[in-house]
């Protein structure tokens, strides 16, 4: 009994201890989820029917960032307006930027809608270009990959576990993309209008077309002179529908379908931005069967 005591006592830690790990946003969770399943406890701070660029930092996930491990983000100024105050009032020097807990995601994508250089016409919520790349299902592989080399550097103990999920998610994932690509094949070409450009690399997997946002340029509230130039504009063009967000309001949208003619389609950007979004498959599953 003594012995067993004693050999107990010199198990290492890890055995008992998760890791803890915040992540920004629920897609983010469910990448985490799937390469480690239960050797992480994961926290996600932003709903997935919020507006993504405004999170209200809320004292109960300053405690919860205080005690993670480690923390994921999207990174490319998505959680500009948000996260760094949370961050800063936690005081948790695991999650200090360059140290081995913090991991932006956006380091590892080439973006769209890159601003050039001189250029700071297009709104104030997109500086360094369009951040909702996780739309594209080819980049959730860059991002799995991120996320397994990130758990392993954090967990040695674990490597193996972090390798075998994530090839099992590679491969799961590789058959859902050729799904996906088949459903949208009729879909190629078609013009689109959105609220706010946040299905860019959705549409640019697929090769749609956006001809116009319903705001006159990122984060800036519909105007009725924007929204007459818009009407017009698919007067002209004539696109398939409105592609629209779950968390602004569809006032607008539904006007202007009103007077055009054209559907107002929901697009859910994260999972359980709709109710029957539960997971990562069920997100594109949903998107590549919207548009009729
Ligand atoms: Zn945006």
């Amino acid at each position: 009994m003594h012995k067993f005591f004693v050999l107990l006592l010199l198990l290492p830690l890890s055995i008992f201890a998760d890791i803890k790990i915040a992540v920004t946003y629920p897609y983010i969770g469910a990448i985490v989820k799937e390469i480690s399943k239960d050797k992480v406890s994961t926290y996600v701070l932003a709903k997935g029917n919020w507006d993504p660029h405004f999170v209200v930092p809320r004292p109960s996930l300053i405690a919860k960032v205080r005690r993670v491990d480690g923390i994921i983000i999207n990174g490319g100024e998505l959680e500009i307006g948000w996260l760094p105050p949370l961050i800063k009032r936690a005081s948790n020097s695991k999650i200090a930027k360059g140290s081995i807990g913090y991991l932006d995601l956006s380091r590892y994508i080439d973006f769209l809608d890159k601003p050039t250089k001189l250029d700071r016409a297009d709104g104030d919520i997109h500086p360094d270009g369009n951040p909702h790349y996780h739309l594209d299902p080819k980049n959730i592989l860059i991002l799995a990959k991120a996320i397994k080399n990130y758990l392993i550097a954090l967990d040695l103990d674990n490597k193996k576990e972090y390798e075998t999920n994530y090839t099992s998610f590679v491969n799961l994932w590789n058959g859902k993309i050729k799904e996906w690509d088949k459903k949208m094949e009729d879909k190629k070409g078609i013009k689109i209008v959105q609220y706010h450009n946040n299905l860019a690399y959705f549409n640019n997997a697929y090769s749609l077309k956006t001809i116009g946002t319903i705001e006159p340029l990122p984060g800036i509230p519909p105007s009725s002179r924007h929204t007459m130039e818009l009407i017009n504009k698919i007067k002209a063009q004539k696109p398939s529908a409105i592609l629209h967000d779950v968390y602004h309001s569809t006032k607008t949208a539904k006007f202007i379908a009103s007077k055009t003619g054209i559907p107002v389609i929901i697009m859910p950007h994260d999972i359980e931005s709709l109710d029957e979004i539960e997971d990562l498959v069920s997100l594109f599953d949903y998107l590549t069967s919207a548009i009729k």
